[in-house]
């Protein structure tokens, strides 16, 4: 089977789209990591389009604040905006449809899917690999797949005990991980918000009869975006960081 692996997606329609025309007729299915809204301008385009693909999806946690199940003065004030403006866009059904979600995933024998981490699926981030290596312990599967952080990586688990994973960052447009027996916690980047620096939206695809995990990137046009949230009166810090990537 052939997945489309994506993550905070964060209401950027552009940007999906952009990935979706990069990977079109690559994909079988899609399994996304959680974030469809916050921080962007299309919240309803964003699930909707979900929706036109036979798909997996877990909740995030600006998914989780825009439902209240979170309480969003733990948000920074950009954020926070973000949270209410979506609150006050998003349709019922499209409300309903993160309602919906759960926080863990089982796919395929092999792979556990969480927003965050196995540990923590809704607030951890996994930044470094001392904390990938702590998660190894709380998911059973070969691979786990997570997002939040919004920066494509792969931890591999350590070979003894005791001592670190190590942390592959992909350094390439087009990054190959091949899957053998080694534990691997991945991370396919952020395709609404990158935050490692390049402003092209990220996304990797799955095959697991090759069994290749390749991770990607893809430009949009981030000034429409920009625009879009500017007319929405969007604080400027959010509409800013899509051109950096970070
Ligand atoms: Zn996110």
């Amino acid at each position: 089977m052939r997945y489309l692996v994506i993550s905070d997606i964060h209401a950027n329609l552009l940007a999906f789209d952009a990935v979706l025309a990069d990977a079109a007729n690559a994909f079988d299915k899609i399994w996304c990591l959680g974030d469809v809204v916050g921080y962007g301008p299309y919240p309803n385009e964003c699930v909707e389009r979900l929706n036109e693909f036979d798909h997996k999806c877990i909740a995030g946690n600006h998914d989780w604040a825009v439902l209240d199940k979170l309480d969003v003065t733990e948000f920074n004030l950009n954020a926070r905006f973000a949270v209410l403006w979506t609150q006050k866009e998003l349709k019922p059904e499209n409300r309903a449809y993160l309602e919906s979600l759960p926080l863990y995933l089982l796919e395929d024998e092999q792979f556990t899917l969480v927003h965050g981490s196995p540990r923590h699926p809704i607030w951890e981030y996994i930044l470094y690999p001392k904390v990938a290596q702590l998660n190894f312990k709380h998911f059973e599967t070969t691979y786990c797949l997570v997002g939040h952080t919004h920066s494509p990586v792969i931890y591999a688990e350590a070979e003894n005990p005791g001592s670190t994973s190590e942390a592959i960052i992909p350094e390439s447009d087009t990054f190959v991980q091949h899957l053998n027996a080694r534990r691997l916690i991945m991370n396919p980047g952020s395709v609404g918000q990158p935050r490692d620096g390049d402003a092209r939206a990220s996304y990797a695809l799955l095959d697991t009869e090759t069994m290749e995990f390749t991770i990607k990137r893809v430009p949009y046009d981030v000034e429409k975006v920009q625009a879009k949230m500017q007319r929405h009166d969007f604080p400027a810090k959010l509409w800013n960081r899509l051109a950096f990537g970070y």
